[in-house]
């Protein structure tokens, strides 16, 4: 006989999780100083460290004397006086946004109050969606100069960036491809510390996997995400975080099946490693993989429609498929 007490245990099991992802949390920087990566690639650390960003928002300068800005970060003016002295005898020409978190974005308003170049994305944060301050992070404000779409191509001076459509961190995030060096900037869809916080409704882990289904497709030779160091071999990478994804939502299908039925039931047995501060955050990233398990048909809710909007306290059954 199974009892709740045997089941339990199961679903801890599924802690150890087998998948490594090769996370690099040490980085070799200064705030306020530019560092050359690459013949074509700069980059200058802003000084906001937090649980998300852990050193700071990277921010990137491509090329030399006509420039690309990617993400110029939150609105820090300190930040932003490091980026024009980074540049210093040199012209900002395109100012690229990622997408529209407060440490991404803001930044946009203050860089261009010393340059005359637009700001580049692929739209207002929410993709249309109404706003909602109660989003964390959020920055509602930003609407770019240019309309990006999927695949567009932007020529500056000896540099070209591709838009990458990379939902699922948020619904408007592009990652730009740098075809002169064969190197992706992949935003916040990729970090080379941590996983990435998906968090709906602007965050949707269906979205998030089909995007590493698509940069595992490619065949890029580095990423610089916005937060943490270049990941050198991104193919391995994208992998591991894929396989974690899949792991993850095995991992919710036991707990289920161990009779823990909510977010907030089985969120300090799937996150038992995790510092209980990142608990909301980590709660949102289960409840986008139970919506994309509730879509998927492997879960089904208390009364049977998947339709509703679901919460931390949304009880959840295993569909019969399961
Ligand atoms: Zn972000």
């Amino acid at each position: 006989m199974v009892t709740m007490f045997d089941s339990r245990i199961n679903c801890d099991k599924t802690n150890l999780m087998a998948v490594q992802i090769p996370f690099q949390k040490n980085l070799e920087f200064a705030y306020g100083v530019a560092d050359q990566l690459s013949p074509l690639v700069r980059r200058v650390i802003a000084d906001n460290p937090s649980a998300f960003t852990l050193f700071g928002t990277g921010t990137y300068i491509v090329g030399r004397g006509n420039v690309a800005i990617i993400d110029p970060g939150p609105a820090d003016q300190t930040h932003i006086d490091a980026i024009l002295s980074a540049t210093q005898g040199e012209r900002i020409t395109h100012i690229f946004v990622t997408h529209t978190h407060v440490d991404h974005s803001p930044g946009c308003e203050l860089l261009q109050q010393s340059t005359t170049a637009k700001t580049y994305a692929l739209g207002r944060h929410g993709m249309g969606r109404e706003r909602d301050e109660s989003e964390f992070g959020a920055d509602w404000n930003f609407n770019p100069d240019v309309l990006l779409t999927d695949g567009e191509t932007v020529a500056g001076d000896q540099w070209s960036l591709s838009c990458v459509f990379s939902p699922g961190h948020a619904a408007n995030h592009l990652s730009f491809y740098l075809e002169q060096e064969g190197a992706l900037f992949c935003g916040d869809a990729v970090m080379g510390w941590s996983t990435t916080i998906v968090s709906p409704p602007d965050g949707n882990m269906h979205d998030y996997m089909n995007t590493l289904k698509k940069l595992r497709a490619r065949q890029d030779n580095i990423y610089y995400p916005t937060h943490g160091a270049p990941i050198e071999r991104p193919g391995a990478y994208i992998q591991a975080l894929y396989d974690h994804r899949l792991e993850r939502e095995q991992q919710v299908i036991d707990c289920v099946r161990g009779e823990l039925h909510s977010v907030n039931d089985m969120l300090a047995v799937v996150y038992s490693e995790l510092d209980p501060a990142m608990y909301p955050a980590a709660s949102r990233s289960l409840l986008a993989t139970i919506e994309r398990l509730l879509a998927q048909n492997r879960l089904k809710t208390g009364d049977h429609n998947g339709e509703e909007t679901i919460n931390e306290a949304t009880r959840l059954y295993l569909s019969t498929s399961e």
